[in-house]
């Protein structure tokens, strides 16, 4: 039987959820539910210099409202359980004790301060800083004195300098690492908690994770970690390490770019379909670019993935594909989705039954291209304009103003049947030799405030006759 697949993201809770962590979470989703595995949530907050809790709770809440829902995590009871590193101390005890029994780890007494003079004067040298091994040979007795001192210590992992680990990389095939080049690395810090490189490994372990698909940034870690899965002769997992997503410079995106974060997206008004979309496709060519969550599922390609160096975020692109997904769901969920943008910014539109503004977004749904654009679109409805003669006039001259406001004076009768209203607009003013541009225009201008903006039809289908009338009336 082939075994199950299995695969997690874990991310620390450290600050807000990112394109990359989220780009990291769904390919996790995506390859999860195409293979028919599991996808794991667990939480590393083993850092306990900062306030996990509500960290890591926005990350569950961002999840949810991308509709990555895990089938283990937090809040779920497992063979695996807890998922949260916190809970999991006493298991990396156990572990660690296995590896001090089996003399594979040593204690090092060397100050933070120590050690950064060490790299210092490696770097000045010309070499690449690497710890070196000065506490792997103390004695017995120089150990003990240490320890009865008080001296804080790190456990260490004792790397076998000749060894080279090959892993397999899901987009680069098999990479090699030669363990020369690595230090003993830190499985323990000098209070005693347990690194990220320890707690990471021992849970992909226990959890029997089955592919690790992660940030491009953990790529050395991932040949530290090599070491750990052979020191306890257990199988590495295949791992996955997603490229950078960077800035129109090519620089990583970072907190002073505009979309980094996933907050700054849905407060701007992009849906979480559009978010998905966009992430699971950078780095592929489809043909259909639109796809939901389910179609990623079907379609994706894990089997010829391509290996690009990074990958540019393109935020006109991710408008575009935004707009597509406005038009395409359902008209009850963009309702949703739209009031927390309307009502906070024009408040009197709470006032506005849901039919009626479901009616007007069927109509307008095609001028939004984020959630936010809804304020702008729809502040005609809410808001009359006080668009005089002379304001016309500034715009157009006094002539063109003149002939087309007679020409709606002369038709105001008819604003109870709007189209057939315009058809008659259009055919005098063709006579009059105007274009129908250049009657909209105005019509507009007095109906919203603009001279650009949705169709006049869709204003006028939108607007009340009596609203349209008064609008209109010049007189
Ligand atoms: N906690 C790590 C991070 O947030 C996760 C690394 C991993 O996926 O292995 O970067």
């Amino acid at each position: 039987m082939k075994k199950e697949v299995r695969v997690r993201f874990a991310p620390s809770p450290t600050g807000l959820m990112h394109l990359g962590n989220i780009r990291t979470a769904l390919m996790n989703y995506l390859f999860a539910k195409q293979k028919k595995g599991k996808f794991v949530v667990r939480i590393e907050d083993t850092d306990q210099r900062r306030n996990l809790d509500e960290a890591s709770y926005a990350i569950l809440d961002d999840l949810e409202w991308l509709n990555l829902k895990y089938d283990e995590g937090p809040g779920i009871n497992s063979k695996y359980s807890p998922y949260f590193q916190s809970k999991r101390t006493e298991i990396y005890k156990k572990y660690l004790d296995d590896l001090i029994y089996n003399e594979k780890v040593y204690r090092c007494f060397c100050t933070p301060q120590k050690l950064e003079e060490k790299r210092q004067r490696q770097l000045s040298e010309g070499k690449p800083p690497k710890y070196d091994r000065e506490c792997l040979n103390l004695s017995d007795d120089q150990i003990k004195a240490k320890i009865t001192q008080d001296i804080s210590f790190v456990w260490r992992l004792k790397l076998n300098e000749d060894q080279i680990f090959e892993i397999q990389d899901m987009a680069r095939g098999k990479i090699a690492f030669e363990m020369k080049h690595f230090s003993d690395f830190a499985l323990t810090r000098n209070d005693g908690s347990f690194t990220f490189m320890f707690s990471n490994f021992i849970d992909d372990w226990l959890m029997q994770i089955t592919h690790v698909i992660r940030g491009e940034d953990h790529l050395s870690n991932t040949a530290m970690q090599a070491a750990l899965f052979n020191a306890f002769a257990v199988n590495l997992p295949v791992f996955w390490h997603l490229p950078m997503i960077c800035n129109q410079q090519g620089k990583k995106l970072s907190k002073r770019d505009f979309g980094f974060s996933l907050d700054d997206l849905r407060n701007e008004g992009f849906l979480p379909q559009a978010i998905c979309n966009y992430l699971a496709i950078i780095g592929s060519s489809f043909t259909q670019e639109i796809q939901s969550l389910e179609e990623l599922i079907l379609n994706l390609d894990f089997e010829n993935i391509n290996s690009t160096g990074s990958i540019r975020f393109d935020f006109e692109k991710l408008n575009w594909i935004n707009h597509k997904w406005i038009e395409k769901i359902p008209i009850g969920e963009l309702l949703g989705y739209v009031k927390l943008f309307l009502y906070k910014q024009i408040p009197d539109s709470e006032n506005l039954i849901d039919e009626k503004l479901e009616y007007i977004l069927k109509i307008l749904k095609t001028d939004l291209k984020t959630l936010k654009d809804i304020g702008k679109v729809l502040k005609f409805y809410f808001i009359s304009p006080k668009t005089t003669k002379a304001d016309i006039e500034k715009e157009i001259g006094q002539d063109e103003a003149g002939i087309i406001i007679d020409l709606i004076q002369k038709n105001i009768n008819l604003i109870e049947k709007p189209n057939y209203f315009l058809e008659k607009l259009k055919k005098e003013g063709k006579q009059l030799g105007l274009k129908n541009k250049e009657i909209f225009g105005p019509i507009r201008y007095l109906l919203t405030g603009k001279f650009q903006g949705p169709s006049i039809h869709s204003i006028m289908e939108i607007l009340e006759n009596k609203d349209i009338e008064k609008r209109l009336n010049l007189m």
